[in-house]
């Protein structure tokens, strides 16, 4: 449809301490997903790619990605000229793996936790990496090198054996330069040519050619989300995801001191996202003007970027909250649990140790969420939709698994045993019972 360029591009706004609980309710919900719907679309690709192989795929790259493939599986070495950048691109790719890779070593369990619970009753937990991992990196409608560093430096940190980084082909069949060379610095074992639910399919069950792993990795459109949604719960596939994914989103908070091109840049860094990110600001004890200016740099900065046509569909779905305590803004977003949280106020760092529910959170006025995005250290592929109440944004113990173990001695049995005894007699599982008794009665 075409859009009056006249009609301004703004949030909607609201009073915090105005809005009964139905509001309230309605404020802090995200545009619906669709997941049941898509979850039918999606199962006729899977199914196909999981009983015809490689000849599925190969179909299905063709059809969706326009690219005449004769094998979707790459092995290194890579070739130099397939990851051959502009030299600029190419430190700054450097900068951000060394930034990523610095933050995501010191993540990594490496020495086992030992606790005697009791003289004689010893109790560890050691880690092992998750053997074969897929990192799906989008590409339908742009390059994504730094999804490739997200996923890629914290499965090559874990130690994973195969990491197989899938990616959807140009029409030529060629992967971008940027993602191959990421691809390189952190050791995938294999590129998978081929996107969207087939790709997902592929590495849940494995082909001919693709290696079948472990747990499934990275954001997508509503064709990838689906399929690994669909895949995780089939026993038959037994593969795990690393988190329910939906359209990015930041909450902003700020009070007098924010500076208003500041704060328009970073809402509009994510509304250019999709028609369906998100993007709050709560504004505390600001005056009338000065919130007039961060609508009007909103408009102004909007209308000067290339996805214009994106972010008016976003800004119109998005938010303004004002309010004149700083407890209720804090209150009022971790209730929301946004993916990011850009903290532009007075005292952000005081305010940080209030926060209980973000995928991560960004200090100060010369933080921007940009920084995290591509290259400060921390990881951008985070909880969306309000899940950051409940899970982590992706890191080196997602590539992880932890084993108990424990180590018991006679005397240590001799003083356990009885309990267990008890305990296994009140549940009537006698022969667990038994398993102490036989070694106590020697
Ligand atoms: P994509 O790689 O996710 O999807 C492209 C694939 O979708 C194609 O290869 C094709 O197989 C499939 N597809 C497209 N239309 C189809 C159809 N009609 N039927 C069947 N399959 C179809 O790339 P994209 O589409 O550009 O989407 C990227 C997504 O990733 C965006 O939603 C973006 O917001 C998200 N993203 C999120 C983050 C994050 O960290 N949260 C980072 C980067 C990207």
């Amino acid at each position: 449809p075409s859009v009056d360029p006249s009609v301004p591009i703004s949030m909607r706004s609201f009073v915090l301490n105005q809005l009964d609980s139905n509001q309230r309710i309605q404020l802090l919900r995200r545009p619906v997903l669709k997941s049941d719907e898509m979850i039918a679309k999606v199962k006729p690709i899977v199914d196909d790619v999981r009983h015809r192989g490689d000849a599925a795929l190969i179909e299905l790259t063709n059809k969706f990605d326009k690219a005449q493939l004769s094998s979707t599986i790459v092995r290194p070495p890579y070739a130099p000229d397939s990851m051959a950048l502009p030299l600029d691109v190419k430190d700054a790719i450097d900068l951000a793996y060394r930034n990523i890779r610095l933050f995501h070593d010191a993540q990594a369990t490496k020495v086992p936790m030992v606790v005697e619970t009791m003289p004689g009753v010893v109790c560890s937990r050691f880690s092992r990496p998750i053997a074969r991992v897929g990192l799906y990196v989008p590409g339908g409608t742009a390059i994504l090198p730094s999804t490739a560093l997200m996923l890629g430096i914290p499965a090559q940190v874990a130690g994973c054996k195969e990491i197989v980084l899938a990616t959807p082909p140009r029409p030529d069949g060629s992967i971008s330069p940027e993602v191959m060379y990421v691809a390189h610095l952190v050791g995938a074992s294999a590129i998978l040519t081929a996107g969207g639910a087939q790709a997902v399919a592929a590495l849940a069950y494995g082909t001919e050619t693709v290696p079948k792993v472990d747990k499934i990795f990275g954001p997508g459109n509503q064709w990838v989300t689906a399929a690994k949604m669909m895949v995780q719960n089939d026993t038959d596939a037994l593969v795990s995801i690393d988190m329910p994914a939906g359209p990015s989103e930041v909450l902003v908070i700020t009070d007098s001191t924010g500076n208003p091109r500041f704060i328009a840049a970073d809402l509009l860094s994510q509304a250019e996202h999709g028609v369906d990110s998100q993007v709050v600001l709560i504004a505390v004890n600001i005056t009338d003007e000065h919130l007039s200016a961060i609508k009007h740099e909103i408009d102004v900065q909007a209308r000067a970027l290339p996805r214009v046509d994106i972010i008016r569909e976003s800004i119109a779905k998005s938010i303004i909250v004002s309010t004149n305590s700083l407890e209720q803004a804090i209150e009022f977003s971790n209730d929301y649990a946004p993916e990011h949280l850009i903290l532009h106020l007075e005292n952000a760092p005081d305010v940080v140790n209030k926060i209980d529910n973000a995928g991560s959170v960004f200090v100060g006025g010369f933080t921007p969420e940009s920084c995290g995005d591509y290259a400060s250290g921390t990881n951008h592929t985070l909880p969306t939709n309000g899940y950051a109440r409940q899970f982590s944004g992706v890191n080196t113990q997602s590539f992880q698994k932890h084993i108990t173990s424990q180590e018991i001695s006679q005397a240590g049995l001799t003083a356990l045993g009885p309990a267990v005894i008890t305990l296994a007699e009140c549940e009537g599982l006698s022969a667990h019972a038994n398993a102490v008794r036989v070694r106590l009665e020697g």
